[in-house]
């Protein structure tokens, strides 16, 4: 059996009485399914690697052609269970993964993508649940999927967006200037402020998902442009999939309960 490779676990699905379908991401395969047989009935062999919140080394066996990954067997290599107790924070850590599963086209490996999951889950341990740290990762996997979102030109002609009237129109690539924008009439659309542009581009110039926590209490940026800001590219997100997230909708349904509680 080899060492393993690097990953974490997407999803995971039953098949058959015994056995379960693991989507996995791995740092040489990208994203793959892989069958675990039996792992239904005891999991022993997967020492507790079939849980979010891993980073595992999985062992993965070929398969002939034409078949599914067979999963044989994995070990921890670091986990941050400890934020199973906090409800809000399993809901972002399991948007992460539902992002990097359904934005990235599958055997396509980018070593960057753990390094971004690694980062969030760290942010979520260390400081707890961070619109900006979820937007700055949504950005991240739309560029790695090609469509990173124009912010401060237009995606039609690219002239300039902050003199007002622009929009955000994630079907034609983001923001879109006022000339531009009297063509897009596609739902999603929605005003473009100068200043949720400002936020967009602060989220944007951070690499790290946890360092552009700190945008989380700008006093340059007001509530509203953070949540326009979080509309677009949660918009623009779903577009892509094709489909909802069914993380999102729980944050949201979280996001509802806590206002209700809080007024
Ligand atoms: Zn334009």
């Amino acid at each position: 059996m080899s060492a393993g490779d690097l990953g974490v676990v997407l999803k995971t699905t039953p098949l058959r009485e015994s056995d379960l379908v693991v989507t996995l991401y791995t740092e040489s395969l990208g994203r793959i399914s892989a069958v675990a047989r039996g792992a239904r009935r005891s999991q022993r062999r997967f020492a507790g690697t079939l849980s979010l919140l891993v980073l595992g080394r999985y062992q993965l066996g070929r398969p002939p052609r034409g078949d599914m990954w067979g999963l044989e067997g994995g070990e921890i290599v670091r986990e941050w269970t400890q934020l199973a107790s906090d409800v809000v924070g399993v809901a972002h850590a399991s948007y992460v993964v539902e992002l990097v599963g359904s934005l990235l086209p599958p055997e396509s490996p980018d070593p960057i993508v753990l390094e971004l999951v690694v980062a969030m889950w760290d942010s979520l341990v260390e400081g707890g649940p961070s619109p900006a740290a979820l937007r700055s990762f949504e950005l991240a996997l739309l560029d790695l999927a090609g469509h990173r979102p124009a912010l401060d030109t237009c995606a039609a002609c690219g002239g300039a967006v902050l003199d007002g009237g622009a929009v955000f129109d994630p079907t034609r690539g983001g923001a879109i200037c006022r000339s531009c924008a009297a063509i897009s009439r596609s739902p999603g659309v929605r005003p473009l402020e100068p200043s949720t542009i400002g936020y967009l581009a602060a989220i944007a110039a951070h690499d790290n998902p946890g360092e552009a926590r700190v945008l989380d209490t700008d006093p340059r940026f007001a509530n509203a442009d953070r949540a326009a800001g979080r509309d677009a590219l949660v918009t623009m997100v779903s577009l892509l999939v094709g489909r909802p997230l069914r993380s999102l909708e729980y944050i949201a349904k979280l996001g509802a309960a806590a206002r209700r509680h809080d007024s």
